[in-house]
């Protein structure tokens, strides 16, 4: 294991603890351990990640275990499968809108309070495993990248194999002011973010592991280092490193990470695995898959933040398809009345208006209370404070003012299709313009008229391979793995395909 590298940042941006007087972390009352919720019923979208909506393989009045398959891919789709992370009984498939406009189908779940748990889902004897086996089972565990995009994560590994890249980052950047979730997951859970770290680079055939995390996060970093020096002596076949980045928001974009070590801008449509020889998956998605390889659970539970302005900060682990409400129940003396309830981090979620109806999904790592947001309360005064802090080197005031005024290819021109959608700018703004929304907005109908990573032809073919699951398979699959409670290759030396 090497020392820690130091020091690593993109430009502007801004260190949240500075920037937002709300947001004062050491008078946040940290949790000394998750807990867990067990909510009254679940909203389980057939999307919630990056791809295509999955089908419902449950009808109404059928009962569920925690760990079951809901939700399967259509063969020739890119989508991962859902599993209930409740036991109860299934009482409607019914179309919904989340919150980001995503229109799909949802299974809704009236909880038994029995907690009985499928069958399949049980610990692995022996967890020697291998590549081809780990790619199975977090194709299988519908894992996506929880921090962001929601990526399925068996792309995400299929192009690391791809462009044989020669690092695997494992991203523990969490910057937004109230997220909390990934860090007291990785206090708690060091070692199976680490052996999930190995699996993963197994299973893709990398050899190195670079855990990035700011270096102001010193119980994290404690949590990691022992949990690496005990790691380190069972796969000395791979080399480990801490990389501590300045803490900034939002450093734990991709697009961010790229400057921060590698020094490249990359553009639009070209993804880390391609540029940098680098995959990077957040540390809550190399946890899930590692549950996934010992446990064999899917991934239907995440941690996540509830928190307020008025310092209440509380980390719990919660059904994937908890609906917003039950959240803020767990939370004595909480109101919601007068404030803006956030789904997401409140820097980069998205206000909601009905809590009961709205379920946190699988790259939900918080909700908020905010101060209701006030309309702009003064014109642009040219102060150039949101360029000073723009992540991407973009102009927001000039972008606004052209999207406003309709000059599209103007504001193209301008680079506006860059816009990572951060609101840096419109937290940052005197004059309380939203220019973030309205950037960020135009630059995402643009992206989908263009390039993304993870949309190339080579990644369809990948999905290809991973969308074999239809309602018959997947009770086959189920079945065959409750008959195998040990795989036998070793975790060392794994075979690379
Ligand atoms: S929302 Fe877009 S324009 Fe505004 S600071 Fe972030 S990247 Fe720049
Ligand atoms: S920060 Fe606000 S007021 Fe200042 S230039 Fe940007 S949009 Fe205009």
């Amino acid at each position: 294991m090497s020392a820690g590298r130091h020091n690593y940042s993109f430009y502007k941006g801004f260190h949240s603890d500075n920037a937002l007087d709300f947001s004062k972390r050491s008078s946040f009352d940290r949790d000394v351990m998750l807990e867990r919720v067990y909510p009254r019923r679940l909203i389980l979208p057939m999307r919630q990640h990056y791809g295509d909506e999955c089908v419902p393989v449950v009808k109404p009045g059928e009962t569920v275990t925690i760990g079951q398959c809901i939700g399967a891919p259509a063969p020739g789709t890119m989508a991962v499968p859902v599993h209930s992370g409740i036991s109860g009984t299934v009482t409607d498939i019914r179309p919904i809108v989340l919150p980001d406009d995503t229109t799909c189908k949802a299974v809704f779940i009236e909880g038994d309070r029995k907690r009985t748990f499928h069958p399949s889902v049980r610990p692995r004897n022996n967890v020697n495993v291998s590549a081809a086996t780990v790619m199975g089972i977090i194709r299988d565990a519908g894992i996506v990248g929880m921090g962001g995009e929601g990526i399925p994560t068996i792309v995400k590994l299929n192009r690391a194999k791809r462009f044989k890249v020669k690092e695997l980052l494992v991203n523990c950047l969490q910057s937004e002011p109230y997220a909390d979730s990934d860090y007291l997951m990785i206090c708690e859970y060091a070692d199976h973010v680490i052996m999930g770290a190995v699996a993963m680079a197994g299973a893709c055939g990398v050899r190195i592991i670079n855990i990035l995390i700011s270096k102001d996060r010193k119980n994290e970093i404690t949590a990691l280092r022992s949990a690496m020096e005990r790691t380190f002596s069972k796969y000395s076949g791979y080399a480990f490193n801490l990389i501590y980045l300045k803490p900034r928001f939002p450093q734990g974009y991709y697009r961010m990470v790229a400057r921060a070590l590698y020094g490249v801008n990359l553009d639009e449509g070209e993804g880390l695995e391609g540029r940098c020889r680098a995959v990077m998956f957040n540390c809550s998605t190399v946890y899930a898959c590692w549950n996934a390889i010992a446990e064999s659970m899917p991934l239907c539970t995440r941690t996540v933040s509830i928190s307020t302005e008025d310092g209440l900060l509380r980390n719990v682990i919660a059904p994937i398809g908890t609906p917003v409400s039950e959240l803020f129940d767990t939370v004595n003396g909480i109101s919601t009345t007068s404030k803006t309830i956030v789904w997401g981090n409140c820097f980069t979620g998205i206000q909601i208006d009905n809590p009961d109806v709205t379920p946190i999904i699988k790259t939900t790592s918080g909700v908020c209370l905010i101060t209701k947001i006030q309309d702009a309360t003064a014109p642009c005064i040219g102060c150039g404070r949101c360029a000073d802090v723009c992540p991407v080197g973009l102009e927001p005031d000039k972008l606004y003012r052209l999207i406003n005024e309709g000059h599209e290819s103007a504001a193209v021109k301008f680079n506006a299709g860059r816009c990572i959608n951060c609101s840096a700018c419109s937290y940052i703004c005197p004059s309380n313009i939203n220019v973030g929304h309205a950037v960020g907005m135009f630059a995402a109908a643009k992206r989908k008229k263009s390039s993304f990573p993870y949309t190339a032809v080579g990644d369809r073919q990948w999905v290809d391979d991973i969308s074999l699951l239809s309602a018959d398979t997947v009770k086959a699959a189920e079945k065959k793995i409750q008959k195998s409670d040990s795989l036998t290759l070793p975790f060392e030396g794994w075979e690379s395909e």
